[in-house]
């Protein structure tokens, strides 16, 4: 569980276990909802309210972020890592011929980005403290500010100093992912590496948020164990987050594991529904927090959750070192179930009735 949790896991489980439809709509039926208003809203009894959260979620969503949808795409800058996580193609056991690109192959790649109309940038990088130093990132940074208007990492956790120069070299926001909030099976998928500190890991982003950072994006990797514990735990770190970072905003993403070249197999399936049912859950009960819809979804979900309560989308996303310009057929992270072009995703949000966001930032404001 979130470290700073101030209930045990049983305590958690049956505020879960003993929510009634009732309580349910109760916790709807509020102005402002807090942190058991949430436990409420992901239980098994909510179930049963899903056409009235689904209401509740797009009020929310209308009153925070209009009609509008942003988009981004992530740049894979590098595919070495030296992690085992168990759940990755990028783990250091998967023998590969590993990608970092160069400064040159970055540009590249960004220009082809530029060309597909993306605004906002996401560089995604595997944990290789050599090849993906935050001086060479700061580097890329201040390269790449001067085509983008809002770039946000995707790296290895920091201290807060390097944190503190990434945001100075033109990065505005960090997403993170905790993978699992239970410690034990942190530790279990996690053998080899760096990444084995659970405790550097959890507070990335309130380092992050110290340094500067904007946006806190967080989230954990569903599938690894029981949804609605994580999603408890994650909902505590954002409070914590919200409280310690005022002034940075928090982004909530909810990546479903899937298919890996590695075979790896989730212990605990989430399904649509329950996707569908946390996603509305958190709208509710963060309305002013970022939201994103992952590409690992398929287009139907995702476009009907950015109706509902996501906010954020990627478009035309490649996930593999080079592969909008520089190569082809490298090894990806993850699968993407949707591989619309960006005009596609667009048209997309268009039909739906609402309106595409390109520049999510402007740096004269
Ligand atoms: S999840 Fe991240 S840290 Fe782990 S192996 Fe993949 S790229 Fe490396």
């Amino acid at each position: 569980m979130f470290p700073e949790l101030r209930f045990s896991e049983s305590e958690i489980r049956r505020m879960i276990d003993s929510a009634t439809p009732e309580a349910v709509l109760n916790s709807l039926a509020k102005e402002k909802r807090n942190y058991f208003d949430l436990l409420n809203l992901i239980s098994p009894a909510a179930m049963e309210c899903l056409p009235q959260m689904r209401e509740v979620s797009r009020k929310c969503r209308l009153r925070y972020y209009g009609k509008t949808v942003t988009i981004y795409a992530p740049l894979y800058i590098s595919n070495s890592c030296v992690n085992g996580c168990k759940y990755c193609d990028f783990n250091i056991r998967h023998k590969y011929e590993r990608k970092s690109l160069t400064l040159d192959e970055i540009r590249q790649e960004a220009d082809a980005i530029l060309a597909m109309g993306i605004d906002s940038l996401l560089i995604v990088a595997g944990e290789d403290p050599v090849r993906m130093s935050v001086d060479y990132l700061c580097e890329v940074g201040r390269m790449l500010k001067e085509k983008f208007s809002y770039l946000s990492l995707e790296i290895a956790p920091q201290e807060e100093e390097g944190y503190r120069r990434l945001f100075e070299a033109g990065y505005e926001g960090l997403t993170l992912f905790q993978e699992t909030y239970n410690q034990e099976l942190y530790k279990e998928l996690h053998p080899v590496g760096p990444k084995r500190v659970y405790d550097f890991r959890v507070w990335s982003q309130l380092r992050a948020g110290r340094a500067g950072m904007r946006n806190l994006g967080m989230a954990f990797l569903l599938g690894l164990d029981e949804w609605r514990m994580e999603a408890a735990s994650l909902a505590a770190h954002a409070i914590y987050l919200q409280k310690h970072c005022f002034e940075s905003k928090v982004q909530f993403a909810f990546p479903r594991i899937t298919a890996t070249e590695g075979g790896f197999q989730p212990a605990h399936p989430v399904d649509d529904a329950d996707l569908e049912l946390m996603m509305l859950a958190f709208r509710i009960v963060f309305p002013e927090c970022g939201m994103t819809i992952s590409t690992r979804e398929n287009p139907e979900f995702r476009d009907r959750m950015v109706q509902l309560c996501a906010d954020n989308m990627s478009a035309g996303s490649r996930v593999t070192p080079g592969g909008y310009a520089v190569l082809a057929d490298e090894v990806g992270q993850f699968t993407l179930n949707d591989s619309r072009s960006v005009e596609e995703v667009e048209a997309a949000i268009r039909r739906n009735g609402q309106e595409v966001v390109r520049k999510y930032w402007d740096r004269a404001l």
